[in-house]
C-alpha cells in the first residue's frame, strides 16, 4: 500500500508538472493562433511620409530605420493599411503634395502586385483577405490638404482616400484643430487664427464626405469641431488615431463625453502607440527631457518652428534618456479598457501611428511586436470575438456603413 502510494503520489506530481509546464507553452502558442487567424486592421501608418522625405522605399528592408516596411507588415499579420496622407500647414500646394504621396502608394502597389492590393471597398478589401495580399488603403490627414475645394475632395475619394482628417494640428479655414483650440483656450483671447468649430462650409464639406461614402475623422479636431461634425454626419465617424483624455490629459485625446458619443454614433476609436498619448508618466518625464535639453532645443525651433523637427533630432542625439522614458505596453490595454467600459467593444480598433511618432511603449519596438498587444488582451480576460472585432471586424462595419 505504502508502495502504490508514493507511486500514485509520484504521478500526481509528475502530471502537476507537466500542466503547470504546459500553461505558459500553450498560452504563448494560443496568442499567436488567435492573432494570425483574425483580420489585423490599422486606421493609420505614417510611412508614406517617412519614405518620401528619407528617400525610403517601402519594399526595401527598412529594419533599425522606421517602425515598418512591405515585409515588416506581413511578418506582423498585417491585412488591411491605412495609409496616411500628410504635410503640415506650411507645405505649399498641399493638394498637389498629396496626390504626390498617392503617387508613391501606387508605385509601391504597381511594384509588389502579388502581395499589395488597393483597398477602395468593403468587397476590395475581402478580397485582399482572401488572396493573402496587403489590403492599401489611403485616408487623408488634413483638411487643409483640399484647398478649399469640393472638387479636389471628390479626386482624392476618386484615387482611393477613403477618410480625411478635418484638421491635424493646424486649424483650416472651415475647422479648427485641437492644438489651434487649446491654445486659444489657455491663452484665454478665446479666439484662434480661424473660426472655432465647423463653418458653414465644413458642414457642407461633412455632408459631401458622407455622401460619396468617405469617412469623417476626428482625430486631431478641436471639440467644438467635434461637436459640430458628429450633429452634422448622418454616418458614423472615425477617430484613425487618439486615445482617453482621462487617463492621459493631452490636448487631442478623447475626453469622456465625446467617447459616449461616438458610441451612440455608431463610430470608432482605434488606439494610438505613442507613448505621450499613452502615459501621464511619460509626458511628465518627457517634459523634464526638453528642460534638461532646452538650450540646444531652443537653437532647433530658430531653425524649424515646428516643434517635432526639435524633438526628432533630440531623440535621435540621445537614445539612452528616450529609452527609459518608454512606459510598458499594457497601457494600450489600459485605453481600450476604458472604452469598452463606457460603450463596449464594438467601437475600438488600432490606428499605432507607426512612423509618425518617435516613442512607442517598452516592448513594441516596430510593426511586427503586434501580437504582444493580442497577448495582454488575453491576458485580461477578452474573449476571442471581442478581440476579432477590436483587431479588424469594427472597421470592417464601419467601413460598410460609410459606403453604402
Ligand atoms: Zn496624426
Amino acid at each position: 500500500m505504502i508502495f502504490s502510494g508514493i507511486k500514485i503520489k509520484r504521478t500526481a506530481v509528475l502530471l502537476a508538472a507537466l500542466f503547470i509546464l504546459s500553461i505558459p507553452f500553450s498560452y504563448s502558442q494560443d496568442y499567436k493562433k488567435v492573432h494570425f487567424k483574425n483580420v489585423l486592421i490599422d486606421t493609420h501608418n505614417d510611412i508614406l511620409t517617412t519614405a518620401l522625405e528619407n528617400g525610403y522605399r517601402f519594399d526595401q528592408n527598412l529594419k533599425g530605420r522606421t517602425h515598418s516596411d512591405l515585409n515588416r507588415m506581413k511578418e506582423a499579420g498585417m491585412d488591411v493599411q491605412i495609409f496616411s496622407v500628410w504635410c503640415d500647414g506650411y507645405k505649399q500646394n498641399p493638394f498637389s503634395y498629396a496626390n504626390r504621396q498617392i503617387d508613391t502608394l501606387y508605385a509601391w502597389i504597381d511594384r509588389n502586385p502579388e502581395k499589395m492590393m488597393l483597398v477602395k471597398t468593403p468587397s476590395d478589401l475581402k478580397k485582399a483577405v482572401k488572396l493573402q495580399k496587403l489590403g492599401s488603403m489611403i485616408g487623408v490627414e488634413g483638411g487643409h490638404m483640399i484647398e478649399n475645394k469640393l472638387s479636389n475632395l471628390d479626386s482624392l475619394f476618386n484615387r482611393g482616400a477613403r477618410y480625411l482628417t478635418l484638421t491635424w494640428n493646424n486649424s483650416t479655414e472651415w475647422a479648427s484643430s485641437a492644438m489651434e483650440e487649446s491654445r486659444a483656450a489657455k491663452s484665454g483671447s478665446g479666439r484662434p487664427s480661424t473660426q472655432l468649430g465647423l463653418s458653414p462650409f465644413g458642414k457642407e464639406i461633412i455632408s459631401r464626405m458622407n455622401k460619396l461614402g468617405m469617412m469623417v475623422d476626428l482625430s486631431h479636431v478641436g471639440e467644438k469641431t467635434f461637436w459640430d461634425a458628429i450633429q452634422t454626419s448622418s454616418k458614423p465617424v472615425i477617430v484613425s488615431h487618439s486615445n482617453c483624455y482621462s487617463l492621459c490629459p493631452v490636448f487631442r485625446n478623447l475626453k469622456d463625453e465625446q467617447i459616449i458619443a461616438i458610441g451612440k454614433n455608431g463610430g470608432l476609436i482605434n488606439m494610438n502607440f505613442y507613448s505621450g498619448f499613452l502615459s501621464p508618466e511619460y509626458q511628465k518625464l518627457d517634459d523634464e527631457f526638453k528642460v534638461k535639453h532646452k538650450q540646444e532645443r531652443d537653437s532647433l525651433l530658430k531653425l524649424n518652428p515646428e516643434p517635432y523637427f526639435a524633438n526628432e533630432y533630440l531623440f535621435k542625439k540621445y537614445p539612452l534618456e528616450v529609452q527609459q522614458m518608454r512606459p510598458g505596453l499594457s497601457v494600450i490595454v489600459d485605453h481600450m479598457d476604458h472604452i469598452i467600459k463606457l460603450i463596449g467593444a464594438d467601437h475600438v480598433g488600432f490606428g499605432s501611428d507607426f512612423d509618425g511618432v518617435n516613442s512607442t511603449p517598452q516592448g513594441l519596438d516596430d510593426i511586427t511586436a503586434y501580437p504582444e498587444i493580442i497577448k495582454e488582451m488575453i491576458k485580461r480576460g477578452y474573449s476571442k470575438k471581442d478581440i476579432r472585432k477590436i483587431m479588424g471586424g469594427n472597421f470592417i462595419r464601419l467601413f460598410k456603413n460609410n459606403m453604402n
